[in-house]
């Protein structure tokens, strides 16, 4: 197979692309991000794990902060878990030393529990997991004095996130399903970026093999009870154009909502009284209960 556009051997099938064309392909990509979201001349917190999208999305910025203004540090989380944060945190260096960027490394071994703590016969430590990083990503970020978070969801966890609110009426949570989410220092909450919003896992882990990008490629172990892992493996057929399609729905259906949701979802928010982070609960947030519990 011949590339679409210079003849080349194509390394891409779908699109028909030679590796240099596959390149231009992935970074215009994440550059119509920028465009599309008017995120310019900000400080973003890139968040990683060690896999292959946050490693692929660290030298994609790498590669474009000049031209849109970003100022571009690392973070990353040792969760502890046994024979594969190691590996993880080992990546998170790597990428620093490569880009000349700042990391900040948290360890859950100063906090109150590690995630194989959420583990048992009964208990899935994927959902406590996603609260802690999620709280841990902004704390740095607000911290830190950056504007936004980075992190490297893609077309297909955005599909799933859109399917699995929509299967289980999740309409409030569906309506604000954005792509950019804008910073709210008074609410001591970072904004929320995600540049490879257009790309697929399949894209990004190519992007990493052709470019040498360091990356761990083993699953944590936990893996196997992760919803979002499941539930891709379930509905694998879905083409690229469906994906798209539905999130471009979805956009669609938040349109007439949109000021109204953020409104509520400002007026929503309350101060922790054990941490000061916000909550939309009226007493402690859902990471101090996670820790406490
Ligand atoms: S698979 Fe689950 S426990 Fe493992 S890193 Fe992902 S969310 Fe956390
Ligand atoms: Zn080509
Ligand atoms: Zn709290």
């Amino acid at each position: 197979m011949r590339c679409k556009l210079c003849r080349k051997k194509a390394i891409y099938a779908p699109l028909r692309f030679c590796e240099e064309h596959f390149l231009a392909y992935y970074e215009k990509k994440v550059g119509k991000y920028f465009q599309s979201t008017h995120a310019r001349n900000v400080k973003i917190l890139i968040g990683i794990s060690g896999g292959k999208d946050s490693s692929a999305l660290v030298d994609v910025l790498n590669k474009i902060k000049d031209e849109y203004g970003l100022e571009l540090g690392l973070f990353t989380i040792n969760l502890q878990i046994p024979d594969y944060s190691e590996k993880g945190l080992e990546v998170g260096k790597e990428l620093a030393k490569k880009y000349n960027l700042p990391l900040i490394i948290e360890d859950l071994k100063d906090h109150a529990k590690q995630i194989p703590a959420f583990a048992g016969e009964k208990m899935k430590p994927c959902s406590q997991c996603g609260v802690i990083k999620r709280y841990l990503l902004n704390k740095a970020a607000v911290d830190n004095g950056y504007d936004y978070l980075a992190t490297g969801h893609n077309l297909d966890d955005e599909f799933f996130v859109a399917m699995h609110n929509l299967i289980h009426r999740n309409v409030d949570q569906l309506r604000r399903q954005q792509k950019i989410l804008p910073p709210k220092p008074k609410n001591k909450l970072a904004g929320r970026v995600k540049p490879l919003y257009y790309l697929t896992e399949k894209e990004n882990r190519l992007y990493c093999l052709l470019k040498g990008i360091p990356h761990d490629v083993d699953e944590c172990p936990f893996s196997h009870d992760n919803p979002q892992i499941k539930f891709k493996l379930k509905h694998a057929w879905f083409s690229k154009d469906d994906k798209k399609s539905l999130l471009k729905s979805v956009i669609k259906l938040q349109e007439p909502h949109k000021e109204v949701e953020e409104g509520e979802a400002a007026g929503q928010l309350h101060d922790c009284p054990s941490c000061g982070f916000p909550t939309t609960s009226k007493d402690e947030c859902v990471y101090c209960k996670v820790m406490k519990n």
